[in-house]
């Protein structure tokens, strides 16, 4: 028989650019350790990690440049618990629209996203949606978001927006252990989304 840990998982956040604090905070409010992640050690020692909302080529390119893009790459290869939000899903997609000609992504989730994709005139919008798992809605916050543009047959839809000129299209994605919004779940208070994250961390280990 085995018997599940009692200690919080540590939970990672890619802080080298993005909206670290808001994670960090939701996460601690959860209960779990949360480390700001900087170096190849701090990833060492996280079960699970968040890369933020932010500016996903600037991320790609610091991820290099302090030598975590491949260490990341590779936990995410073995199943290391990740959830991109905007920016985040973005840098975990395996195939991108609309991104610049050298634009690198981690990777892992098979599925295509389009940069920016609600236009300037929707660039930033809020809006209810229901979300797989979430027992009533969640008010979504968009910033010159992504949206999936394609997913692949392992990829399950956890959210589509419901209305406006951009309803039916994919915002929020799992494949196995990878999960992605392509809105801010980190600013506000409903914390469910983290939550289901946190589960998905807490069932790996
Ligand atoms: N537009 C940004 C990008 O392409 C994402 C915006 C966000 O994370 N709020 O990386």
């Amino acid at each position: 028989m085995t018997t599940a840990p009692t200690t919080p998982p540590t939970i990672g956040v890619f802080a080298l650019q993005g909206d670290v604090r808001e994670h960090l905070r939701m996460l601690t409010e959860l209960g779990v350790e949360a480390i700001a992640v900087r170096r190849p050690v701090e990833l060492d020692a996280c079960a699970g990690l968040v890369i933020p909302g932010g500016e996903s080529t600037t991320m790609a390119k610091l991820a290099r440049t302090f030598d975590l893009f491949e260490p990341i790459r590779q936990r995410i290869k073995e199943g290391m618990p990740t959830f991109g939000t905007c920016a985040g899903m973005i840098m975990l997609a395996d195939r991108i629209e609309d991104g610049t000609a050298d634009q690198e992504t981690l990777g892992g989730l098979d599925i295509t996203v389009r940069r920016n994709a609600f236009g300037r005139q929707v660039d930033s919008f809020e809006g209810d949606i229901d979300v797989v798992g979430l027992d009533a809605p969640l008010h979504a916050i968009f910033i010159r978001a992504p949206w999936v543009e394609a997913v692949g047959d392992s990829v399950e839809v956890l959210a589509r927006v419901e209305e406006g000129p951009a309803a039916g299209r994919i915002v929020a994605v799992r494949q196995g252990s990878l999960m992605a919004t392509s809105f801010h779940p980190e600013v506000g208070g409903d914390s469910r989304v983290h939550r289901l994250f946190v589960d998905l961390v807490t069932e790996e280990r």
